[in-house]
Formats: C-alpha cells, structure tokens, sequence
C-alpha cells in the first residue's frame, strides 16, 4: 500500500521551496540529490511521533514553570568523533548536570542532547581563512582544508541519516542502562567536587544531595525514575531539504523526524524565508534563536507565526544576546511575548553572543562572560516574575581546552593543548559541572 504524499494531506507543506532559503548548499548535481532524497524518504525515521508528543508535553511544563529545560552537545558532530565513548561523554556530562539542575530547581529536568543529527553549521562568509569553500558541517562537505573536499556531497546526507541513527540507538540504551542510573551520576559528580579546584564551593551542594539519596534508600525507594532518564535528541533544522525527506506524516500531521526538537538559527530566521516557513508546519516543539538586534515586535511575529494555536510549550525562544547586551535586549521582549498571551519557554544560550578571538587566534570564549550571561538572564526573568525556563550550551564530556577561564583558568596560552572542536569552542567537563552548580545556586538564590 502507498501512503499519500505528506504535501497532499497538508496543504501549504511545501510553500517553502517558494521563499528565499539562507545557508543552502550549492549542491553540484541536482540528480545526485534527488536520488539520495528519495532514498531518505522511504527508510525508518531517527525517532518516533510518539516520543516527540511526548517532550512537547514536558516543555509545556516548562512554559509555565513547572520543569526546567537542559540542552546541550557539540557545536557540530562529525562522522569521525561519532564514536561510542565520545557518545558516552556527552551523555554522561549531561546526566550529570541534570542530577545537579534538578536538585537545585526541585522540578524536572528535561534533558536534550545536540546530538545524533547535530551535522550542519551556517557560516557568516562563504570561504574560510584560506580562501576554501567554507566548511557547513558534516552533512554537506568535509573539515579537510582541501578544495575537492569543500565541495557539497549529496552522498554526505545518507551518512548524517545513518550517524544520527546509529547515535540515538545507542543513547536510547544509555538512558536506560547503567549510565542513567542515580547514583552512579551522583557518584561522578563526587569525584568532580573532590577533584576540581572549585570543588569546595559545591560540597555543600553534593553532601545534601547525598543525603536526600541516603534518605531515599532508607525509606525504600528504588524506583525505576532512579535508574532511567528520557533524553532526547535536537539539532538545527538548517538543511531543508534533508529536513524534508525525513519528514513523515502520523495521525494526519507532519513530523520532522530527524530528531525529537529542531530549532531555527539566528541567520535563517527571516520571517519572509523557507525556514520559519518550513518549521511553522511541524508537529514538534520548535525552537529559534534571537539574537542581541532582535526587536520585541519581531519576537512576538515569530511567536505568532510559529504558535498559531497557542500551545504551551510549542515554541521555544532561545536567546543569544552577549553577557553586555541581555539585561539590557531581553525584557522588553519578554514582557511584550508575555502580554500576547503565548506561553513560550525561555532558554538562556550564553555562548553564542560571547564569541571572540583570542590574541593567539583561536576562536574562544571566556567562562565568566558565559556564567554573566546566565546571570542577566536570571535577573531579567526574576524582574518580570517570568520563568528561566533553561539553559542551552555547546559542551562536550571531555578534556578540551577551547573555552578560557573557569576552575581549571584555561588560558590564552592553553588553549592549543586540547583545541579539537570542529566549529565553535566547548565548554569542557569540569566548566559544564561548574556552570550546572553555578546554574543551580541561582535557581536556589
Ligand atoms: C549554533 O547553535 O551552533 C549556532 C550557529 O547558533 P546561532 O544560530 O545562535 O548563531
Ligand atoms: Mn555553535
């Protein structure tokens, strides 16, 4: 039996392939790309309608302060690091900055990973320092500073589908194995606070949580909750056309199955282009970069265009302003999305608005700035009586050494020894422990 054409059962679906698409790829072989679109519209989706019905629920919790949202992963995944301890790390440095956020905020910690699917990046220029083809991610072209290489793969597509795959079986294993289990998070984030030069100022935090565990085990409490997590996957809806070919229809609406969330970046986010277009169909929680020019009435357009319906929790607006800028940017278009009636979550993203480079000329940014960013998002939302709904990071579960500052004061002159990202600088473990005690103290304060 075939199925209807998703474009037949939704009028409009495909309207924007008639509007201005940013960040595209000039893919050299039309036919080339059409075979490989139609290959990805016939195999088994990355994740289920089910499991996306279900987080948008949890985030409308989160809309009306009820859950707290935890996003974080790598800047952009590649095909070679998409490897079971890199995985791993990821997932555990999550886990254990949820187990610290949900202590601090009493409430529940939705957790979602940039991750399985996080393959294609917007560039501001179309070639990089040695006059290439800029690099867009895994998905479209190699990191390999050679021209034959910069030039986009259609064949790359079916890789993304399969790595992306491949990663959400084995984190959906996670979540339900050993390393979602309680105590063996919290375990870890003992070795953190023993181990970290920061370690004594979150003691206090760990031995309480110690004790509420202590307590729990003496009381008899063994839930299945202690022993497994719901993690899900999210990455930017930049390709459309990818995008598109993993859409499927269910219960008579289209689903970007991809990934659980995908949200709109700060350069695609025209309201007149294909990307608000496209996502304003989807079934899924939708999120959308705002950066620091984004003006209150352009936020409530957004608003408006991509939660018609008004459902909580449906759209998520992500800010990006800079530490310098958040205080001064966010409230007036909080307090004018919050008089439309919408309830949206509020998610801090402090590192995309506190990028520089650093004298010895890597791409970086500083710990502090990135915690002051946080800060002002957290005085913003007290001011107004609105709720910081969460936190959305670049980091990853290793050693690296592209973010300055921190416990660990990773310097200029540091920066060289772990430098591995393939697109913008990571928080490294410990900074991400950090920013999640320092996160929860806040919540607390
Ligand atoms: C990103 O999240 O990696 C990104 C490119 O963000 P923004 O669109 O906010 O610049
Ligand atoms: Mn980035």
């Amino acid at each position: 039996m075939s199925l209807p054409e998703p474009a037949d059962v939704v009028p409009d679906l495909d309207r924007w392939r008639s509007l201005p698409a940013a960040q595209q790829p000039e893919w050299p072989d039309r036919g080339a790309l059409d075979a490989v679109l139609s290959t990805l519209k016939t195999v088994p989706p990355i994740v289920a309608p089910a499991e996306v019905d279900t987080l948008r629920r949890q985030l409308a919790d989160v809309a009306q302060g009820k859950a707290f949202l935890l996003q974080g992963g790598d800047c952009a995944e590649t095909f070679d690091l998409n490897t079971e301890p890199h995985l791993q790390a990821t997932t555990r440095t999550l886990l254990q900055m949820a187990v610290v956020l949900t202590y601090g905020a009493s409430v529940p910690v939705v957790k979602v990973g940039r991750v399985a699917g996080q393959y294609a990046k917007p560039r501001s220029s179309n070639t990089d320092a040695l006059g290439l083809p800029s690099y867009r991610g895994d998905m479209v072209n190699s990191l390999n500073p050679v021209l034959e290489e910069r030039i986009p793969d259609p064949g790359r597509l079916v890789r993304a589908y399969a790595n992306s795959a491949a990663a959400m079986n084995m984190i959906r294993a996670y979540a339900r194995g050993g390393l979602a289990d309680l105590h063996a998070v919290h375990d870890w984030n003992r070795d953190f606070v023993a181990t970290s030069p920061a370690g004594v100022r979150y003691e206090v935090i760990a031995r309480e949580i110690d004790r509420a565990l202590a307590f729990m085990k003496a009381c008899g409490i063994d839930d299945a909750a202690l022993r497994g997590v719901e993690l899900y996957s999210s990455h930017e809806a930049l390709i459309l056309d990818y995008e598109r070919a993993l859409l499927r229809m269910y219960e008579g609406r289209p689903y970007a199955l991809s990934a659980h969330f995908v949200w709109v970046g700060e350069r695609t986010r025209q309201m007149d282009g294909a990307h608000i277009e496209f996502v304003s169909k989807l079934a899924n929680p939708i999120g959308v970069k705002i950066g620091p020019t984004t003006t209150p009435e352009q936020a409530t357009e957004l608003v408006e265009r991509l939660d018609p319906e008004g459902l909580p929790g449906r759209l998520t607006l992500i800010s990006r302003m800079g530490n310098g800028k958040i205080r001064d940017v966010l409230p007036a278009i909080v307090e004018k999305v919050t008089a439309s009636g919408h309830q949206v979550v509020w998610q801090c993203d402090p590192m995309h608005g506190n990028t520089h480079e650093s004298p010895s000329g890597y791409k970086t940014r500083h710990f502090d700035r990135v915690v002051d960013e946080v800060l002002g998002f957290f005085d913003v939302h007290r001011g107004l009586g609105t709720w910081p709904g969460g936190i959305h990071v670049e980091l990853t579960g290793e050693d690296v050494t592209e973010c300055l500052g921190g416990a660990q004061e990773i310097s200029d002159d540091d920066l060289n020894s772990r430098y591995e990202t393939a697109c913008d600088p990571r928080l490294n473990t410990g900074q991400s422990l950090e920013l999640a005690f320092l996160v929860t103290e806040m919540l607390r304060g």
